[in-house]
């Protein structure tokens, strides 16, 4: 099964064409920006794996994107997903200690240690 998105252009009013492939429970994506011809997860791609409709181009397509939608959930994707979610809470939660300790640091600067 293949179904082709339409992304709007951060910069013109065209669009990308982002193909996604179901073949054996496998989902193979490629999108046109110069990014994706180069295999990275370009910001079409990713706001598609995210569900962020915003990006249709077409709101026509909006049954074709919520089918690819579906296919995400299904395949491991959604695990990939998932990982790079929780790599980012921590990272927040690593610069919220960071600037805490930058504070104590501060302190001590002028209390001394
Ligand atoms: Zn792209």
């Amino acid at each position: 099964m293949k179904r082709t998105l339409y992304a709007k252009s951060s910069n013109s009013d065209l669009s990308y064409d982002v193909v996604f492939e179901l073949k054996n429970n496998n989902l193979f994506i490629r999108c046109d920006c110069k990014a994706g011809e180069f295999g990275r997860l370009c910001r079409h791609i990713k706001a598609f794996l995210y569900g962020d409709i915003s990006i249709l181009y077409d709101e026509r397509q909006e049954k074709k994107f919520f089918e690819v939608c579906e296919w995400i959930q299904q395949t491991k994707c959604q695990k990939y997903l998932i990982e790079l979610d929780e790599i980012k809470k921590q990272i927040e939660t690593l610069k919220k200690k960071e600037q805490a300790a930058q504070r104590a640091l501060e302190r001590r600067i002028g209390e001394g240690f």
